[in-house]
């Protein structure tokens, strides 16, 4: 802004007094005219001020050995100097030279010392304007309630005697009941943990403390531990009222099993510890806190008078997708007739906020076609564009590639059908998407399954291995296109024998350890070398027979098998109802 300023007013100033170029001969002339008022002799050039129509002018010229001059001067009577210094300006310079930069860095020095400040808080330096960065959160109209969280009906239950406890203390106190303390909200990510706080908040009017565990994360040590405590000062003075704690797990890491200790985040912890007994049950404050991964943090947090109620935030069942879907619907306009019960069930295993995303993407469509009104149609495009990718436009297939992928598509979606104990086909297609399929089946069970049989895993093994079967029962060639299916086919044996005890070898053994359960991180093997390579046989043996079973039903079938494969590569996209009727056509006419 200095420079900017300075550019702006002082330079054109300067400018406007600026000294203008003129002849010898004019400077003599001048002085004969007598409009001459002051001359200064420098060194090598003249300057002289004019004064003409009342306008106060100066002229330089160039100095000639001329020793007539001083004579001419004196006889036109003209007050002459060797220099008349600009006093004025010569301040100004010094000013702009010295000053400005001077003043800048004096500015700049003065807003770090207050960020410096800022940070460092009242951690004993006691700054006066250096406060913690709380945020107090209104109860207002825009809050969450429990009708904007579907399903749960569980978490909600606990969750409301927290509330109940929060509008009226009386009633517990009577008894000699203490509050609960500390709810830990756990669960795997986007089953609306955050959300389910909110609403606790909204649904008890209190005023709401939300703060995410790693905002406890600074760079001065001690800092994250004086936050807490501020956090808890305001939290005593607006009672009764929710602490909610984010991500908990960032700063209630086990302190003892990790390599490197880190201070910061263990005197964070401990302040909490504190913190949490320190406050008497009954004085209103309840801390939630939410974290997907419980099985990290430290015990001490967990135990009885601090986070000893764990709210259990599990993926929605059949029944809590629709719910989901019917929440989120309420926001976008739908035509009439959306079939909610086949989005829930086309969407098993979905956490709810893939729920509202896949919502949020169909309306997205609809607005792309210039259409009204969101469709049952327009959510599962959206499905598949969350499991499959988007449709790739331009995609250049062989003919020869076409064909081999129908075959391998009718391979899949064939041996399904065949299988008693198979989920049925909801849609084959071989339009290719931006994930890299080059087509897909879609499976769609009937309701929500809890238990998975053996046979059912068996004949899922022997599904996803159908697709090779097909190119090598037609073709006598296999292609690089059953990648995918190669890679599912194996993790599903390997949970078979190593967590689901289903192989005969190994029987109810459990080989593998789940690292982190809300995560869905890898297994780890923790057997010895011996067992863990029986297990690397067990797992080629069992897909082995899965590929010959695959292949056998093909063969068994190989005519509905051509007649599929032809129909789906003039088609293209095959919708499972149309599927089962030419199934059934062709088995009557065979
Ligand atoms: P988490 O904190 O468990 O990771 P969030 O609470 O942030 O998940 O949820 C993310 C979004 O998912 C929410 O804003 C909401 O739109 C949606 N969502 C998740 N679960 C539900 C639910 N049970 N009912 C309605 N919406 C939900
Ligand atoms: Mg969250
Ligand atoms: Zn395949």
């Amino acid at each position: 802004m200095v420079i900017f300023l300075f550019n702006l007013i002082i330079v054109p100033w300067l400018a406007q007094r600026q000294i203008k170029d003129a002849s010898y001969s004019k400077f003599l002339n001048d002085i004969d005219q007598g409009i001459v008022e002051k001359v200064q002799l420098d060194e090598n050039q003249i300057v002289y001020q004019v004064k003409e129509d009342e306008e106060v002018k100066l002229f330089q010229t160039g100095k000639i050995d001329d020793p007539t001059l001083v004579s001419r001067l004196e006889e036109a009577d003209i007050n002459f100097a060797g220099t008349i210094q600009e006093q004025p300006n010569f301040l100004i310079q010094i000013l702009l030279g010295y000053g400005v930069p001077i003043l800048i860095f004096v500015l700049i020095g003065r807003m770090v010392r207050r960020n410096m400040m800022n940070r460092l808080g009242d951690s004993g330096l006691n700054i006066p304007g250096a406060q913690g960065a709380v945020t107090v959160y209104e109860p207002d109209e825009d809050t969450k309630t429990f009708a904007d969280v579907a399903g749960q009906e569980e978490a909600k239950e606990s969750l409301t005697e927290v509330i109940d406890f929060l509008n009226q203390p009386e009633k517990y106190e009577k008894v000699g009941a203490r509050s609960p303390k500390g709810v830990l909200l756990v669960g795997p990510p986007g089953t609306g943990k955050t959300l389910m706080a909110k609403a606790v908040a909204g649904e008890a009017n209190v005023p709401f403390f939300a703060i995410s565990g790693s905002e406890f994360v600074e760079m001065f040590v001690g800092r994250g531990a004086a936050k807490v405590r501020e956090l808890f000062e305001q939290a005593e003075k607006h009672a009764p009222c929710i602490v909610f704690i984010d991500e908990i797990d960032t700063i209630g890491k086990s302190r003892d099993n990790q390599m490197g200790s880190n201070d910061e985040r263990e005197q964070t912890l401990n302040q909490l510890l504190t913190e949490m007994d320190g406050f008497e049950g009954n004085q209103g404050v309840v801390i939630l806190a939410a974290t997907n991964r419980p099985e990290v943090l430290d015990p001490a947090l967990l135990r009885p008078g601090r986070f000893d109620r764990q709210v259990p935030m599990e993926l929605p069942d059949l029944k809590g997708r629709e719910d989901i879907l019917k929440v989120h619907l309420r926001d976008v306009v739908t035509a009439e007739d959306i079939d909610h019960n086949l989005i829930a069930r086309m969407t098993s295993g979905a956490s709810g906020a893939q729920v509202a995303n896949i919502v949020n993407e169909a309306a997205i469509r609809t607005v792309r076609d210039n259409r009204e009104k969101v469709t049952t149609e327009d959510l599962v495009a959206s499905i598949e564009t969350v499991i499959a990718g988007a449709e790739k436009k331009n995609a250049i297939l062989s003919d020869q590639e076409k064909k081999i992928v129908a075959y391998h598509e009718i391979g899949h979606a064939l041996v399904a059908a065949k299988q008693t104990e198979s989920a049925p086909v909801q849609k084959i297609t071989i339009v290719p998407r931006t994930s890299g399929a080059l087509g897909y089946v879609m499976q769609v069970e009937e309701d929500e399954r809890s238990l998975v049989s053996k046979t059912e895993m068996l004949n899922q093994i022997a599904v996803l291995c159908a697709g090779r079967a097909a190119e090598e029962v037609v073709f006598g060639e296999i292609t690089t296109g059953a990648s995918n299916d190669i890679e599912k086919a194996t993790s599903l044996v390997r949970q078979m024998i190593t967590q689901y005890g289903m192989s005969d070898k190994f029987g109810m053994v459990n080989l593998a350890g789940q690292s982190s359960q809300y995560l869905g991180g890898e297994a780890q093997l923790n057997c010895s070398n011996e067992t863990s390579h029986l297990v690397d046989l067990e797992v080629q043996k069992i897909i082995a027979e899965a590929f010959e079973d695959a292949k056998r039903i093909l063969n068994e079938n190989r005519e509905q098998l051509d007649d599929l494969a032809a129909y789906l590569y003039e088609e293209e996209t095959i919708p499972g109802k149309q599927f089962m009727e030419i199934l059934a056509e062709t088995e009557s006419t065979a």
